[in-house]
Parts: structure tokens; C-alpha cells; sequence
């Protein structure tokens, strides 16, 4: 490695590319690395009982690191800190007031104190060589930033942008700061920017703002519906200040059901985002003398999921609240892939009884927090890059936004996690994928579960599971997920007493033969095999004895 690169950048994604979750980037200068958010990734249906999972931390075993920087307080970005801190406990925190609220939340429910120091746009912290400033952008939580790394000694720079959307028009936040990216990046000898993908390829190429909802919510209120019931994501306070403010209007009140928005809005309280005034719309569920009367319910989980608020009424299964015609449900949210059927069976759920529905196709009641494809245009433009390494996305969504970078003329590439890039003098190098490292899945009270027991827990869920169990001359079958006695021309087979027709004294040799006989059999029986677990007692008798 020549000098030139050893003092310039060298950057690692270890989770958040070729998939949408689990930020987590390391930054390297010569002397010092900085990690950027630290989220988790929400489970696929094949993760059984698992909780979530985050970036393979162990990756970072010989790395000093000087600071964790958290852009924004999504759990894709915030969800993995509490491992981290236990992994890493000296390594400070850096985040902006409302999101340093929320991971303190964490903290005080994991019993972990720890300072988190707070930034805001005006800082400029300094770590060695590396100068990080914070710049506004907007996005569907407050007080995001996209993070300006600078290496003072190459004079280089880098503008990390992961989730953002450009709202000139938002009453609730100030808009994206070209001003001050701009003021950065000038000057420098080189410059690379690492922007969202999220919507590259949505068809919708300028993400509308936050403002455009207000009118269409008051539309909806004003109607005669008996009550409404909406959902959104608990986290985006913007949608939360715009329903409020709606109802006010309406002259409603707005009941927040769920424990996700209880929590979220009482954040927003304490770091004034919702101001007293706007509290006063506000009711909370026991507060409440009549349950007919109309009224906004904000629920939680507009994804679906189980046992939230949502999924608890739409269902009819609440005690406060049964949907009942004359009601509207509004979904203020789209689907996340992967939950449009759970979703969907909501939706027809609340349609039996006798509700009405209104979703963002019947009218503008939800927008992305992410940009479009001319939004994006417009970041190249202001900053003008020498280098475009796209984040946030899935593979085919990298590899899509490095062609539209290319199009717009523009020098651009893609990596993966656990894949570094290392940028010198306008130009860069792309290590090979460090398939050692892979993201660990999170189940029960915050423990890794290894990847074995995950296929074996896929196995048995899928399979079924059967365990023989020999104690001195006697032995006994058990199964989950298969029936015990299963017969088949007449006879009886997978039992005990099946077996014993054959066997009548169990040796260890015989056990042996068993277990060879019963594989043998299960697969004729079944055409497939469940997984099978043997158990002998064979010392335990022997203490015994
Ligand atoms: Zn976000």
C-alpha cells in the first residue's frame, strides 16, 4: 500500500448494504476509526423466534475504536447499541437530543448507564485527523443528519447520507442544509458521496413533502364517520404532529393506543418536538368516558404485527375497541415487503365488519422518508462528487442506483458488507468479501443464537422432530410435530410397541440397529427425514447400578 492510501479513507460496511437494515459503516483514517449508526435488521419468516438480527460485532475485536456517531433514531440504525455498548463499553456516543432520548430508553430498560453526548448541527467534533460535522437533511423522524467526515491530513472527504428526503416545504423541521454540505466539500482534493437507495427504483422520482398530508387528514376527519382509527409508523412525529393538529382542527380528540406510539410521543413531549399545545389534543385511553364517540385512535403496528393495537381491534379482539360500521380505518403507511399478506388479511378482517378503509391509493395520506430519483439528481448536484458509493439498499437496488450515477456521468461503484473500500486521490480500491463475518441472530432476552440452531430450529418447524431414548434394557420414542401412533396398512409404526414386536431384548447393539432400522423406515413412511435425536442413559445406569 503506497503512502497515499494509508492516509486517506478506508470504509467498511458491516451491515445495511445488500440489504435495508442494520446500518452499521467503520470509517478508518490513518490513525483513527469512527462507527456510524448501529441498527438492527427486522427477521424474515424463515428466522423462527427470532427477535432481530445485527452486524457480526466480533469484527471489530482488533479495531480502537474512538467514537460510535448515530445518525438518526430508527431501529435500523439505533436497535444494535445495546450490544455494542456491552461489547465495546468505553467507546462514547454521539447522537442529537431526541435520538440520544431514545437510545436512552434502552439503556434505563437494559440497566445500562451510559452517557450518550449530544450534537447538533452546529458541532464539529474532532477525533485525531477526522473531523465530523452533522448536516440537516430531512426524514420521517426528527433530527436526522447526513455525517461529513473530513481527513484533515489528506484533505479528503466523505458525506455519508443514508436516510434522507429533501421537504423544502416541511412547517416542522428546516430543510436540507446544501448550504453547509457545500461549504464542506469545497476546497477539498477529493470527495465522495454515499447516498440512501431506498426508493431508486420507485416511480416516484420526487418524494412529496411531509405538509401535502394536512389537508387530506382535516378531509378525512370533517367526514361523517363514526370514529376513525388510523395507523403509521409509531417513530414518524411529523405524521403524528400533522394528525394532531388535523383533530385539533376537527375539533377531535386523539386517543395514542399502543404501547410503540405511548412511548414515541411521550419522547417527543419530553424533547418538546410535540409541544404542550399540541399535547392538549391528545387523550390517553383511560381517560376516555365514551368509546363510541368520535374520536382519532392512533394505533400501533401499521405493519400487521402480532399482538399490536392494530392487529388487536381490526380483529374485534380489543376490549375498548371493536370496529363497527361507520368506521374508517386509515392506513397512513405502506406495506414493508414481506408484510403485504398480514396486511392483507387485516384489512379483510376489518372490511367483515363493516368498516371502511382508506390506504395511500385512495388518497395522499402517506409519503416516503427516503428520496427520489431526482431528489438524488438534486444531492449530486449541489455537492457534486468525485465518487458515488451508494448505501441503504438491497443488492439489486445498489447495483441499479451505481447506473443511474453512471448516467448522470458521474464516477460510481458498489460493495457489500464485510467488503472495504479504500479511497485515494479520486480514485479507489475494492478489498474481497470477508465471508468469515455474518450478521448473529438476536432471539429471547438479547442472546446470540448460532447459525446450527437456527437450521436445526428450521428443520424441526419444518420436519418435525422424534427423540429415542434407551434406558438399560428398555427404551421410548417421543415426538413433536408427528403424531405418535401412526398407522399404515393396519399396522402401527413409530411407537414402542411397534418396535418391540420386533425387538424383545434392547442391547446396545440392538439400540445400534434401531436407530439405523427407524431412519430406514421414517423415510419410507414419510418421504422425508424428521430430525431424529437418540439418547442413551448408558452411564447414568451404570452409576445406578
Ligand atoms: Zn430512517
Amino acid at each position: 500500500m503506497t503512502n497515499k492510501i494509508t492516509n486517506s479513507f478506508k470504509v467498511t460496511p458491516l451491515g445495511g448494504l445488500s440489504q435495508i437494515g442494520s446500518n452499521m459503516v467503520l470509517f478508518q483514517g490513518p490513525n483513527t476509526n469512527i462507527i456510524i449508526d448501529c441498527g438492527i435488521l427486522f427477521p424474515i419468516d424463515s428466522n423462527l423466534g427470532i427477535n432481530y438480527l445485527i452486524p457480526d460485532l466480533d469484527y471489530l475485536n482488533n479495531t480502537e475504536i474512538e467514537a460510535l456517531v448515530i445518525t438518526h433514531g430508527h431501529e435500523d440504525h439505533i436497535g444494535a447499541i445495546i450490544h455494542f455498548v456491552s461489547k465495546f463499553p468505553h467507546v462514547p456516543i454521539y447522537a442529537s437530543n431526541f435520538t440520544a432520548a431514545l437510545i436512552r430508553k434502552k439503556f434505563n430498560e437494559n440497566k445500562i448507564s451510559k452517557k450518550i453526548n449530544i450534537y447538533n448541527e452546529s458541532s464539529s467534533l474532532i477525533f485525531n485527523e477526522l473531523k465530523i460535522d452533522p448536516v440537516s437533511v430531512n426524514h420521517s423522524i426528527p433530527e436526522t443528519f447526513g455525517i461529513f467526515l473530513t481527513n484533515t491530513i489528506s484533505n479528503e472527504g466523505i458525506f455519508y447520507c443514508s436516510d434522507f428526503k429533501i421537504d423544502d416545504f416541511s412547517i416542522y423541521e428546516s430543510p436540507f442544509n446544501f448550504e453547509k454540505l457545500k461549504s464542506l466539500r469545497k476546497g477539498l482534493s477529493s470527495f465522495t458521496l454515499m447516498p440512501d437507495s431506498t426508493n431508486i427504483i420507485s416511480s416516484t422520482l420526487e418524494t412529496p413533502s411531509e405538509t401535502m398530508l394536512i389537508d387530506n387528514f382535516k378531509e378525512i376527519f370533517s367526514r361523517d364517520y363514526k370514529r376513525v382509527f388510523l395507523t403509521t409508523f409509531s417513530s414518524n412525529i411529523w405524521r403524528v404532529k400533522s394528525i394532531l393538529q388535523s383533530a385539533y382542527d376537527c375539533g377531535l380528540k386523539v386517543v395514542p393506543y399502543g404501547r410503540s406510539f405511548q412511548s414515541y410521543i411521550q419522547i417527543a413531549i419530553e424533547t418538546e418536538i410535540i409541544t404542550t399545545e399540541e399535547a392538549k389534543t391528545l387523550q390517553q385511553p383511560d381517560q376516555v368516558k365514551d368509546y363510541q364517540k368520535k374520536q382519532v385512535v392512533l394505533l400501533s403496528g401499521c405493519q400487521g404485527d402480532f399482538r399490536s393495537a392494530l392487529r388487536r381491534v381490526g380483529y374485534g379482539e380489543d376490549k375498548r375497541y371493536k370496529p363497527d360500521e361507520g368506521d374508517v380505518f386509515v392506513f397512513s403507511s405502506k406495506a414493508i415487503p414481506g408484510n403485504e399478506k398480514n396486511i392483507s388479511i387485516l384489512m379483510n378482517q376489518i372490511s367483515e365488519f363493516g368498516s371502511e378503509i382508506i390506504t395511500p391509493a385512495d388518497l395522499l395520506i402517506h409519503v416516503s422518508g427516503h428520496p427520489g430519483r431526482d431528489d438524488l439528481k438534486r444531492l449530486y448536484s449541489e455537492c457534486n462528487p468525485d465518487l458515488i458509493i451508494p448505501i441503504h439498499g438491497e443488492s439489486f437496488f445498489l447495483k441499479r442506483h451505481v447506473e443511474f450515477a453512471k448516467d448522470l456521468g458521474y464516477k460510481s461503484d458498489w460493495l457489500t458488507n464485510y467488503q472495504s473500500i479504500s479511497l485515494y486521490n479520486k480514485d479507489y480500491k475494492i478489498s474481497e468479501l470477508d465471508e468469515e463475518f455474518l450478521h448473529s441472530n438476536i432471539h429471547g432476552k438479547g442472546k446470540k443464537l448460532p447459525k446450527e440452531s437456527l437450521k436445526e430450529r428450521r428443520k424441526i418447524a419444518e420436519k418435525g422432530l422424534i427423540i429415542v431414548s434407551q434406558f438399560k434394557k428398555d427404551f421410548s420414542i417421543s415426538t413433536a410435530g408427528i403424531p405418535e401412533h401412526y398407522e399404515e396398512n393396519g399396522e402401527t409404526l413409530l411407537t414402542v410397541d411397534a418396535l418391540r414386536k420386533r425387538y424383545s431384548f434392547i442391547s446396545e447393539k440392538v439400540f445400534e440397529i434401531i436407530k439405523v432400522e427407524l431412519r430406514r423406515e421414517i423415510v419410507n413412511l414419510f418421504g422425508y427425514k424428521p430430525e431424529v435425536i437418540f439418547h442413551t442413559y448408558k452411564k447414568a445406569s451404570q452409576k445406578e447400578a
